[in-house]
């Protein structure tokens, strides 16, 4: 609970009284003596929207658990495609439908303007995300940088995991999250990599992503993208 502020009421306000020595400015300088110059007003304060690029980082990682009903894998999801991949047996473990991808890129975008995680603003505890389309998360971080008057320059993100193999897939991701970001496909890049079996993620049992993205001024961008 908040505590009350405590305001002082009782004292009565002291009359006012020069320090010995001291000049009151609406007093004219005596002749000879020049006035003490007005302090220097502080610089203004930096207004986010008056920084013209900023840099934000997403990172995500699901654990991958054999598909329903044999585990809890939900389908899996990457940057809003949905993978056919006949031979995938496992998914995503998540509140929401798991698109590592579209989290790490809305955290990047909350990262850049300084705004609170995707896991505080949507909690996966929360049972309105149950299965929930992740591209609604990064919408509601790109309505937030438009508020903020921003507007995404480019996004370069990568995903980590054995399999799905990325490659065959890499363009229509690219498109796809290029279509979210309201921009044009060549200011996004979607990069496959594995983890060299090593690990969770190497061992088919985790799937991580990352996500860095420049956000730009709209006046700056000039209606392009
Ligand atoms: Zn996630």
């Amino acid at each position: 609970m908040a505590r009350k502020r405590r305001v002082a009421t009782t004292s009565k306000p002291k009359p006012r009284v020069d320090a010995p020595g001291r000049q009151r400015r609406s007093v004219a300088p005596q002749r000879g003596r020049r006035p003490k110059p007005l302090p220097k007003a502080p610089p203004p304060v930096e207004l986010a929207g008056e920084l013209p690029l900023r840099i934000g980082h997403g990172w995500d990682l699901h654990r991958l658990e054999p598909l329903a009903p044999d585990g809890a894998g939900r389908p899996m999801v990457i940057g809003g495609v949905r993978i056919a991949d006949g031979q995938l047996k496992s998914g995503p473990v998540a509140r929401s439908d798991g698109d590592v991808l579209l989290h790490a890129a809305t955290d990047a975008i909350l990262g850049a303007l300084a705004l609170p995680d995707i896991g505080e603003l949507f909690p996966d505890t929360d049972a309105r995300h149950e299965g929930a389309d992740s591209s609604q998360f990064l919408r509601e971080a790109l309505r937030r940088a438009k508020v903020a008057g921003y507007v995404v320059g480019n996004m370069d993100a990568t995903v980590i995991c054995e399999r799905p193999k990325i490659g065959p897939i890499k363009e229509q991701i690219r498109l796809n999250l290029a279509r979210l970001l309201e921009v044009s496909p060549e200011r996004v890049n979607v990069k496959g990599k594995t983890h060299e079996r090593v690990d969770a993620v190497g061992d088919g049992r985790a799937i991580e992503a990352h996500a860095v993205v420049t956000l730009v001024l709209r006046e700056r961008v000039g209606g392009q993208g």
